[in-house]
Parts: structure tokens; sequence; C-alpha cells
């Protein structure tokens, strides 16, 4: 970590912690972790964000503190009043919201931490690594690197969670020997248990959620032989399963894990236009191609917003997959549903499997 990063944080008296919008588990994560340490510094710290945690992070240590910044003097002052504002997990002042505009007007100074490409010049001091798994990782870098045993249930918590929700629960190709590592000490000195927290992430769909995942999955469609594929979520979808894009975290994810698919997409229809994630395997990068439509991100995982009907949206997208995926020889543009479902006569084997089913069956006690 820079020394200019750690010694503008630990000199200060006074610092805002703010993320991205629409927080995920690495914003908040990171976020709460690096409040706590600085906290027990004896800085007095402040966490203004744009949008509100996500209901399935609101149970984070210290979530409690989070602000949601409403425009009022009171939070404009906290800003003004600051040595410092923290801007971790995004590389770009603008990805923070509403809450620039109070960043922007303060005579603080601004470091910032992350691990996307590409970082914004113009920070007065600047941590950032985009080969690191997550912003969590670096947050650990900063805390363990100055003075690891202040690292208690609480910091280890946010960036277990952290470090978790941005590799997939350790399964992305970012996921180094030294982050398993890292994660060893978090539990070993938060005295942690992973399997509540991993639950209480991911084990949080709502009967909405799964309907409107069921709708989603109808739309399935892959494009260029298979190797790309794609999903919608429009606003008629989302009123009949009643049901909020909240509830469509991680919906891309099941466009990806079909078999020979190399990037996905997942485009939800909103009253102004479209939001795209884009995901890929391995060494498939769709970086590239979210830039072109104004967006960006990983490698592996980007996003934008486009303004514009679903269709054409969709059309626009899809026909750009040549310039940016070096796609297989030959590999045609048309859309195709997924595999038929198989053929519902039964084999002989199926016959004879469901006959032993049928027995025992009229075996049983009434
Ligand atoms: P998601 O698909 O989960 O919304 O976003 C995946 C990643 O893409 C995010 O972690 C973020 O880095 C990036 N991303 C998503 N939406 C946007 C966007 O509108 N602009 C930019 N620059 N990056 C985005
Ligand atoms: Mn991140």
């Amino acid at each position: 970590m820079p020394d200019s990063v750690r010694r503008m944080l630990l000199d200060s008296t006074s610092v805002v912690i703010c993320t991205h919008i629409r927080p995920d588990g690495d914003a908040i994560g990171s976020q709460l972790a690096l409040a706590h340490f600085l906290e027990a510094q004896g800085i007095t710290v402040h966490c203004i964000n744009t949008d509100a945690a996500a209901p399935n992070l609101t149970w984070m240590p210290g979530a409690g503190a989070l602000q949601t910044f409403d425009g009022s003097l009171a939070q404009r002052q906290l800003i003004d009043a600051a040595d410092v504002i923290a801007i971790v997990d995004t590389n770009k002042l603008s990805r923070i919201g509403e809450v620039h505009t109070a960043v922007e007007a303060s005579q603080a100074q601004r470091v910032l931490i992350d691990h996307h490409l590409e970082p914004e010049p113009g920070f007065d001091a600047t941590f950032s690594r985009d080969t690191a798994s997550s912003t969590g990782e670096l947050i650990y870098e900063f805390i363990a690197g100055h003075d690891a045993s202040v690292i208690d249930e609480a910091i280890a918590t946010n960036l277990y969670v952290a470090i978790m929700t941005d590799t997939g629960s350790f399964r992305y190709s970012s996921v180094t020997p030294r982050v398993h590592d890292i994660i060893a000490d978090l539990l070993r000195r938060g005295d942690l248990s992973p399997e509540p927290i991993h639950s209480a992430i991911y084990d949080t769909r709502t009967f909405a959620g799964l309907r409107l995942l069921s709708r989603s999955l109808d739309t399935l469609r892959v494009r260029y032989d298979g190797f790309v594929s794609y999903m919608l979520i429009t606003r008629q979808m989302l009123d009949a399963a009643e049901a909020s894009t909240d509830d469509a975290e991680g919906f891309v994810n099941y466009p990806l894990s079909m078999r020979g698919v190399q990037a996905a997409l997942l485009f939800t229809e909103t009253a102004k236009g479209v939001k795209i994630s884009f995901r890929s395997k391995g060494d498939v990068a769709v970086n590239g191609w979210a830039k072109a439509f104004g967006g960006g991100g990983h490698r592996n995982a980007s996003g934008v917003f486009i303004e514009g009907g679903l269709d054409d949206v969709v059309d626009a997208v899809l026909s750009a997959a040549p310039t940016h995926l070096d796609l297989p020889a030959g590999a045609t543009a048309e859309a195709t549903a997924p595999d038929e479902a198989p053929d519902p006569d039964l084999t002989a084997d199926d016959e004879a499997y469901l006959s032993t089913l049928l027995n025992l069956q009229s075996d049983s006690p009434q």
C-alpha cells in the first residue's frame, strides 16, 4: 500500500467513507471494515452512500451506522468537516452517485482504494490494484500491515463478506493462495464460522424473486454457436412476479453456468432504459464490450446502463459481440433457444425404473 494513502488516513481526525451506487458485499464490507479500523485508531468516521445496502447485507457488523445520502445540510457539513474522504470499491468518483456533489464541494483530501481497471486520476492518494480479488483484500493489507491484532470479529466478518462476494465464493480467477491465506487469518482472528455468513448472504431469495427467476429463465437464449448466452428481465415480468430488481442479484450466473458458454448477459428493462450485466469465464474479457457502450467493470464482470427500448438494446449489444470477443470461426449471430426438453417417450430403462417405483408404492402399508 502506498505510504501516501496510509499516512493520509492515519494522520486524519475525521474521515468520511463513500462507496458506489447499489453497493455490493465488497463495497459495504470494505467500507465497514475500514470504518471499524479507523475508529479503533481514535479517528471519527462517517459512512455515507447514495444507496442503502441490499437487505442481505444489513446484518453486517456496523451496518446500522451507514447513512444514506439525503442531500441534507447535516450530511453536507459532515462531508465538509472531514479531513479525508475515502472512496472504496470504484474507480470513478461519479460512480458514488448523488453524494459526489457534496464530496466535490468539500475541501477534504480524497483517497481512492479500489481494484477496478483504470482508476480515475485526480485523487490526492490512490491505492489501486486491478489484480486484487476485491477491495476487501486491499483493506486487509492496509489493516494487517499496520496492526493485525486489531482484526476482531467485526472487521473479520466484513472482510470475509467482501472477499467472498467478489470472488463468487472463492472461485474466480482472481483467487490466489494469498487470498486463501487472508481468509484463514480472518477466520482465526475473528473466530468465524463461514457457513452462517454464506447463508446470511446467499440463502435470502424471496418467493417473488424465485418466481421472477422462473420467468426470466424462460427467456434464455444462446448466440454465436453457444459462445454467448443471455436472459431478459422485463418490467412486465417484475410486475407479474411482484419482484424488484434487487431480487435479481446473481441471476446472470444462470446463463453463464451453461455448458460451453463463455460470456453471458442479463438485460433488465427499466422505465428509462436497460441495465446490462456482463459476465465471462476465464480468459474471455467482457469489460471492453461494456465500455464500448459507456459502462465498465472488471474483465469477467462488467455492467452498463443504456437508454432505449429493450429490443433495440439487446440487438445493438449482441451484434457488437464479434468486435469485442474472440468468437469461434464461423460462429453465427443467430439466436437459438437451448436444446428442446428431452423426448417424453420413456426408454426401456425408464420404464423399468418407473415400475419399481409403482411396485414400491403398492407394497407400502396403507
Ligand atoms: P453488475 O452486473 O453486478 O451490476 O456489475 C458488475 C460490475 O460491473 C460492477 O462491479 C461494476 O464494476 C461494473 N459496472 C456495473 N454497472 C456499471 C456502469 O453502469 N458503469 C460502469 N463504469 N461500471 C459498471
Ligand atoms: Mn469490488
